[in-house]
């Protein structure tokens, strides 16, 4: 492979991601566009959900009304998920299939909410006490997400 070749490619772990909404979008006979390409790139980039206005400032070129119709096919072939926290705002973020299993921790004064991975020990707790539940209960747990409450470093005036 030419050198100039290499400089398009991106880093690996990203074309699998590619690779997955791809499949995903022919699977609903909808078009992987590049605005759409684009978006999955800037949703693998960012390190929790995005509101609408923090991907057009973090440099989505589309229109508001693509970006929520990108934003809307994205979700109906599962790629992307909509994440509404404690101040009703919509967040967006890639699906667990394309970026791992994780939690949130959401701010109960501006909203932001930002992902956190648990350790495998806590992981296999939780799985562990769903099991329990269970089997208690009689409910079949099928996932289950966390949500971290508390303040973020900007709303913390004791970290400002
Ligand atoms: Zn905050
Ligand atoms: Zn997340």
């Amino acid at each position: 492979m030419a050198a100039s070749e290499l400089d398009l490619e991106e880093p690996a772990e990203v074309d699998h991601i590619h690779d997955v909404a791809a499949a995903r979008l022919r699977g609903t006979r909808q078009r992987y566009t590049s605005g759409r390409r684009a978006l999955v790139r800037q949703l693998h980039d960012l390190h929790g959900p995005a509101t609408i206005s923090e991907l057009q400032d973090g440099g989505s070129d589309s229109s508001t009304s693509s970006l929520y119709r990108n934003l809307a096919i994205l979700e109906q072939c599962g790629v992307v998920h909509r994440v509404v926290a404690v101040d009703d705002t919509t967040r967006y973020e890639l699906s667990e299939e394309l970026s791992g299993h994780h939690h949130h921790l959401v701010c109960r004064n501006c909203g932001r909410v930002a992902d956190l991975t648990l350790s495998d020990d806590v992981e296999l707790a939780l799985a562990r006490a769903a099991d329990q539940a269970s089997r208690t209960s009689g409910f079949r747990v099928a996932a289950h997400n966390l949500e971290m409450v508390g303040t973020c470093e900007d709303c913390d005036p004791e970290t400002a």
